[in-house]
């Protein structure tokens, strides 16, 4: 079958042709411009030599240029990889080596470390897109303009709907970043049956500080807005003051966010501010924990968070709670159409849905990716029999709605006891002084691994490390509680907004 998912720009434009796509503090890029300026960068790559297949990678924040460059590679039938903008220039290297970019799209202030990894990959050529006010071209590279220059806007190539869209580079649960190879059908599902459960309106404005260079960003909310003709309101960091100002000067309606994202909206200071279009919160790549949706919605009447579950591998999307009426707290919620989603045992045997059966999450369905790009073997690792192995415990419950109790590698055991650091964090975020909770385990002569806590204090707050202990005591089995706790002033956090367990434990 023919498809190409940059059909969902084209379909867009031609029915609100006129319509903002997307504000950024520079610009406001109407449907029309969009599809424009990427046809013309589609002529541009294949007028340089590149064919059907061949692999561009994009390193921006969230800026115009991002998606003007996503539907440019995608309409020419070119595979775009989008890559963290602050990746080091050995890192650079490796994704592009690892990928076969010939191309980079890069950001000019971060332009060296670009540089440095183009030569290192053996010669990628560098394209930067400049901020206003930067208008000097870093050497070694050339101006984005030079990509927008070609005088055709280019049709949509016929590619198959199977062929590969986008290689996403995702850690997994082990390893080297490996490149998830989705496809334009997949990514089209992704946002058709999303959107849907979202419940998404043509006058919606969604904010965009997720990075569009992650499955949820860019599948979920960037493909989410265009397929259904919305708006974007980018913003290229997660800062508080200017996500503030985003929302309240362009009426958001929808915000997708990571659950650091929503604590700190939780504790700022939102009194002067007319947040009143904010209907949907959507949650999802770690666990939110219940008591901050309470808080959330209590601060921001009118507003539900809904929670969903998702993976770099499975497009985005997997599970869902659809709606305030529908949705169970704490639950990750039921698989979306068309996905099909089960709990196994290490022999790969189905679990019966009890909270007490927990297990391996694995899925299959349109939504799993084709494989990691040129890695055979970690593709037969991670999907067998056809059902791809989150690496995600959790269980089910018998109306179906799923919960995650752990990534399988951050479970503690100690003294024999599985803990799941899950549990103890959403304890901990119950606590009156505790802003950011993260629990890890550390190697114990005598019990193999004991449960460590790190916590950052509310502005203004006290607590101890006996009085966080007790505090745990009292409220799990003995075999769980934390016996050591660690204050940081922050809690080290990666692109999304995810707190980084592995830095804790380094
Ligand atoms: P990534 O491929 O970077 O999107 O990371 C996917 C991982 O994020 C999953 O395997 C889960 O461990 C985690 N994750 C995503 N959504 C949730 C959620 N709602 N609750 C708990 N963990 C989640």
């Amino acid at each position: 079958m023919t498809f190409n998912l940059a059909t969902i720009l084209r379909e867009s434009r031609l029915a609100s042709p006129g319509k903002p796509l997307c504000h950024s503090q520079q610009a406001t890029l109407t449907y029309e411009q969009v599809d424009e300026a990427s046809g013309r960068m589609a002529a541009a790559l294949l007028a340089l030599g590149l064919r059907r297949g061949d692999r561009v990678a994009v390193q921006l924040p969230n800026l115009p240029e991002f998606i003007v460059s996503y539907f440019g590679i995608l309409k020419a039938g070119l595979i775009m990889v989008p890559l963290n903008p602050l990746l080091k220039g050995r890192e650079i290297a490796y994704h592009l080596r690892d990928s076969g970019s010939t191309i980079l799209v890069a950001f000019s202030l971060l332009a060296a470390e670009a540089v440095a990894g183009a030569e290192e990959a053996g010669g990628t050529a560098v394209y930067v897109v400049s901020p206003p006010g930067h208008d000097q071209i870093p050497p070694g590279t050339k101006p984005f303009a030079e990509l927008l220059d070609a005088a055709d806007t280019g049709d949509i190539a016929p590619t198959n709907a199977d062929d590969t869209a986008v290689v996403l580079y995702t850690s997994g649960t082990t390893g080297k970043p490996k490149g998830a190879e989705l496809t334009h059908f997949q990514l089209y599902m992704n946002c058709t049956v999303s959107g849907d459960l979202f419940g998404i309106r043509p006058d919606d404005v969604s904010l965009a500080v997720l990075p569009l260079f992650h499955v949820f960003g860019l599948s979920s909310v960037l493909n989410v807005a265009v397929r259904n003709a919305g708006t974007m309101a980018l913003v290229p960091r997660f800062e508080i003051e200017p996500v503030l100002d985003a929302m309240e000067k362009h009426r958001c309606t929808i915000f997708s966010g990571v659950p650091t994202m929503y604590f700190a909206l939780l504790h700022a200071d939102t009194a002067e501010r007319d947040l009143s279009a904010l209907r949907v919160g959507c949650s999802g790549g770690a666990p939110i924990p219940g008591e901050v949706i309470r808080a959330f919605e209590e601060k921001f009447p009118g507003v539900v968070i809904l929670e969903g579950y998702g993976l770099s591998e499975s497009a985005s999307t997997t599970t869902f709670n659809i709606s305030a009426e529908q949705r169970k707290v704490g639950s990750i919620g039921k698989p979306v159409w068309g996905v099909e989603t089960r709990v196994v045992d290490d022999a790969g045997r189905t679990l019966p849905p009890r909270p007490e059966h927990v297990g391996e999450i694995v899925i299959r369905g349109h939504n799993m990716m084709k494989g990691y790009w040129g890695n055979p073997e970690a593709t037969a690792e991670a999907v067998r029999d056809g059902w791809f192995h989150t690496g995600d415990l959790g269980y089910a419950d018998e109306d179906g709605y799923f919960y995650i109790v752990d990534r399988k590698k951050d479970m503690v055991i100690r003294g024999g006891f599985n803990v799941y650091p899950r549990e103890v964090e959403e304890v901990l975020y119950t606590h009156p002084a505790i802003a950011e909770a993260a629990v890890i385990g550390r190697a114990d002569e005598r019990l193999g691994e004991e449960v460590v806590a790190y916590v950052a204090l509310k502005a203004g707050a006290h607590a101890d490390e006996q009085d966080v202990i007790a505090f745990c005591r009292d409220r799990m089995a003995p075999y769980k509680y934390p016996r050591e706790v660690r204050f940081l002033s922050a809690l080290p956090v990666g692109p999304t907004g995810k707190i980084l367990k592995k830095e804790l434990r380094a």
